[in-house]
């Protein structure tokens, strides 16, 4: 029950190029990152992009 109040908190991050879902994981409100590139796992994407939350 818990861990299903969780899953509803976080968020997938997604590929701005085609929308991919990464499986990475963040819980939107008090994750905060920059600077890190992630590679699209999108078949025809494969594209490099930056992985930027910010503390709302
Ligand atoms: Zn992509």
């Amino acid at each position: 029950m818990q861990e299903t109040e969780q899953k509803k908190e976080m968020r997938k991050v997604k590929c701005p190029f085609c929308g991919y879902e990464m499986p990475i994981f963040y819980r939107p409100g008090t994750a905060a990152c920059r600077d890190i590139f992630v590679k699209c796992k999108g078949k025809h994407c494969r594209k490099e992009f930056e992985i930027r939350i910010e503390v709302k």
